[in-house]
């Protein structure tokens, strides 16, 4: 593609980069097939290729109106257009650059800014969203049924390992998820345990919610604190930073394009691993085969298999271990939660979800797992069958 970005923009490194990416699509439209917003709307500016050329535009100077955040902010970001694409056009990252700058050029109305600031206060402080969600959950009769659904109800952890084991990884204390479902982590330890590995817990939030929301300084912030407290441990000895939540590995992983300056992101980022990483290549024979058999769904986050490109691993260690995964259509399309997505745009995150939930439970599995605390909670709320973290699957003996 052709471009003509002014000199105030390429003298900027988000500028150079936006052009190197832009100059690699070459507008072939296979991206659009498998665009969830394009198939459910039809207008080519929900498309991949039509936001690349709103991005384009506004980059080129020409005039932007509130119809070009309009389609931008439909875009869930899930990525699918990226493994379609046949020119490896980053546009994920075209998206975050365009999407910061819009958000400069033309500030939002300010009860969408509002709003912003509102979920940028409250879901990345773990105790803060533990707080709210623990009086939502008091208030929960008197809420209204759809709102009362996406509350799930305080859940069981289970008991924790006690016993500590010279191999060590890095767990990352997160956000939502440890209130939203204090069961994943704490599966996730015992699996470990079992296996031989402790974990230590360390680091906080990992940054995306500031991301994606046009915050990216916020984001860097949050990074370079986790930055530290992870680095003292790799260099003490701990084996990997491990994510159980493939929204936040996907995060730590790209810490190098976030601080292309700091010498710790990239040692931070090879030493990421997602769970189903980590498990595929220990030794597993002391987990039994806790699958028996069941019959189950799973649901590929597109963080996991757009983003990090494991499509296919965590279905593969579900069948070694014994489950009977059950096919689906459309595995590759997102479900709809994208983050903060299915707060900011709900009546397309509630169309995505139904249809991904159609689809999911189309040859009757007894539930459905996943790898993302965002894709799960979406899901359970409509979902007539249980959806479940796939660790906490491997913790029956
Ligand atoms: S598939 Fe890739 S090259 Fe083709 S229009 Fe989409 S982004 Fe551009
Ligand atoms: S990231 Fe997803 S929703 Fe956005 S343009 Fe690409 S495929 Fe469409």
């Amino acid at each position: 593609m052709q471009t003509r970005l002014p000199e105030s923009v390429l003298i900027t490194r988000e500028g150079r980069e936006a052009e190197a990416i832009l100059r690699r699509c070459v507008h072939c439209g296979f991206c659009t097939a498998t665009c969830p917003t394009y198939r459910l709307l039809g207008d080519e500016r929900d498309s991949p290729r039509g936001r690349i050329y709103l991005i384009k535009q506004m980059l080129e100077e020409q005039p932007v109106g509130e119809h070009t955040r309009h389609h931008l902010d439909r875009c869930l970001l899930c990525r699918g257009c990226e493994t379609t694409c046949p020119s490896g056009v980053r546009y994920s990252r075209l998206l975050e650059i365009g999407r910061e700058r819009l958000d400069r050029k033309k500030p939002r109305p300010w009860p969408q800014r509002l709003h912003r600031a509102a979920l940028r206060w409250l879901l990345p402080d773990a105790r803060r969203f533990a707080l709210a969600l623990g009086l939502a959950r008091r208030l929960r009769p008197f809420l209204p049924a759809g709102l009362r659904a996406r509350i799930p109800a305080p859940g069981d952890a289970g008991p924790l390992p006690v016993s500590t084991h010279p191999r060590q990884v890095i767990l990352p204390g997160g956000c939502v998820q440890p209130a939203l479902d204090p069961g994943i982590d704490a599966a996730t330890a015992r699996v470990l345990d079992r296996l031989g590995i402790s974990v230590v817990r360390a680091g906080g939030c990992c940054g995306a919610v500031d991301l994606h929301l046009s915050a990216p300084e916020a984001a860097r912030q949050r990074a370079r604190t986790n930055l530290a407290a992870w680095t003292g441990l790799l260099d003490d000895g701990a084996e990997a930073i491990l994510s159980n939540a493939s929204g936040c590995g996907l995060m730590l992983k790209e810490y190098p394009d976030l601080l292309p300056d700091d010498d710790r992101a990239r040692p931070v980022a090879e030493a990421t691993l997602d769970l189903v990483e980590l498990l595929e290549r220990e030794d597993l024979s002391p987990l039994g085969q806790p699958g028996r058999g069941r019959r189950i769904a799973f649901h590929p986050p597109c963080t996991l298999q757009h983003g990090q490109k494991l499509a296919g691993r965590v279905e593969r260690l579900l069948a070694r271990l014994g489950f009977e995964l059950l096919p689906f259509d459309d595995a590759r399309i997102c479900c709809g939660a994208a983050g903060t997505y299915s707060l900011l745009q709900p009546d397309l995150a509630r169309a995505l979800r139904d249809d991904k939930l159609e689809k999911l439970l189309a040859r009757g599995p007894e539930l459905v797992a996943t790898a993302n605390i965002g894709c799960l909670t979406h899901l359970a709320a409509n979902s007539p069958v249980p959806v479940v973290h796939w660790i906490t699957l491997l913790t029956d003996e």
